[in-house]
């Protein structure tokens, strides 16, 4: 958690990363601005829509708080440009990675992809030390079903903008491949995506699934072995993705407790949990989704909403760790 007093607006974490570590996260547009609206979505369906970049919030604003968490917090492994939306819509996403190379944490943009059609995005994606991108779909149909792009979109286009940044880019390229069951589940669609990242030669592939609960619900996920048994038809094979690493901070474990206990009073929705403790929604998201994998709570979907409740093995664990001083008062 960021250890000072201080209030930050774009700011959150660090939060626990399966592929980095301790994240700062810096988030650069409002709730679910995207290009996308992915059926997988952990934040819910987009309500803005847009390929329009511009500056959603205020850069200068968002330079100083870095400048002064560097100065006072400054402690994690890496930054990343990831939240409430699609980083790289902000027309000045650039200016904050060129900041973050003047210092040892390395930076990564987490991003869709799609705004890589555009030069100046890819020279701006350029200074980030570590790029990921998620790509789930392998023609145009399967792109509008799995992420409801914008209309302006083409998968084509996207592919191509994809290899003509691999081509200039000489950081890290990670891709991620979200798979879900029954709708890029099959050997034959994998393949398809296969031959496509082929295509954009990043240096890692990343299989994951769905684990927190998605914008759809029928966005379900697959069991890890049948995650790993689908790993060898990328070449190199792709990386099966833990949920957490295993040496998670104490924080961590005091999070996701203190969260607990709230759920052991009442079922909330991350909206509410949000409000509570003041956290970012990415934040809250990850913990849940840690509480979910470990099943000690439970989604219920009510009118649209997504409650989470602590399951039965979950409140003995809770009440035991209260018991052993973890969570506060
Ligand atoms: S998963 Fe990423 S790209 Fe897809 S809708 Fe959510 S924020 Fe946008």
């Amino acid at each position: 958690m960021i250890k000072t007093n201080q209030v930050y607006n774009y700011l959150y974490g660090p939060v626990p990363s399966r592929r980095f570590g301790r994240s700062l996260g810096v988030d650069l547009t409002p709730f679910k601005t995207c290009s996308f609206d992915c059926v997988f979505c952990q934040l819910g369906r987009t309500t803005q829509k847009t390929v329009l970049r511009k500056e959603y919030v205020p850069i200068d604003a968002v330079l100083t708080e870095i400048q002064s968490w560097l100065e006072t917090d400054g402690d994690a492994d890496c930054v990343t440009l990831s939240g409430s939306g699609e980083p790289t819509l902000h027309s000045d996403f650039g200016k904050v990675l060129r900041v973050l190379k003047q210092n040892p944490i390395p930076s990564a943009l987490l991003t869709n992809g799609s705004m890589l059609v555009h030069p100046e995005v890819r020279d701006a994606a350029g200074y980030a030390d570590i790029v990921k991108i998620s790509l789930s779909a392998w023609d145009q149909r399967s792109f509008e079903w799995i992420n409801r792009p914008h209309p302006q979109l083409q998968f084509n286009e996207l592919i191509n903008g994809l290899k003509s940044f691999r081509a200039q880019f000489s950081g890290k390229l990670w891709m991620e491949i979200f798979i879900m069951l029954g709708i890029n589940s099959s050997p034959e669609a994998v393949k398809k995506i296969a031959t496509q990242i082929k295509k954009i030669q990043p240096d890692s592939v990343q299989l994951n699934t769905v684990a927190r609960p998605p914008a759809e619900e029928f966005a379900a996920p697959i069991q890890q072995a049948k995650l790993a048994s689908l790993a060898g038809i990328f070449e190199p094979p792709a990386e099966v993705i833990a949920e957490f690493n295993a040496n998670s901070e104490k924080h961590i474990a005091a999070t996701e407790a203190s969260i607990l206990s709230m759920l052991q009073r009442r079922p909330c929705t991350t909206a509410q949990i949000v409000g509570a403790y003041g956290m970012h929604i990415s934040e809250v998201s990850k913990y849940l989704g840690e509480l979910m994998r470990t099943g000690q709570i439970l989604e219920k979907r009510k009118k649209g909403d997504v409650y989470y409740a602590v399951a039965r093995r979950g409140l003995e664990r809770g009440l035991k760790d209260e018991n052993k001083g973890l969570i506060g008062p």
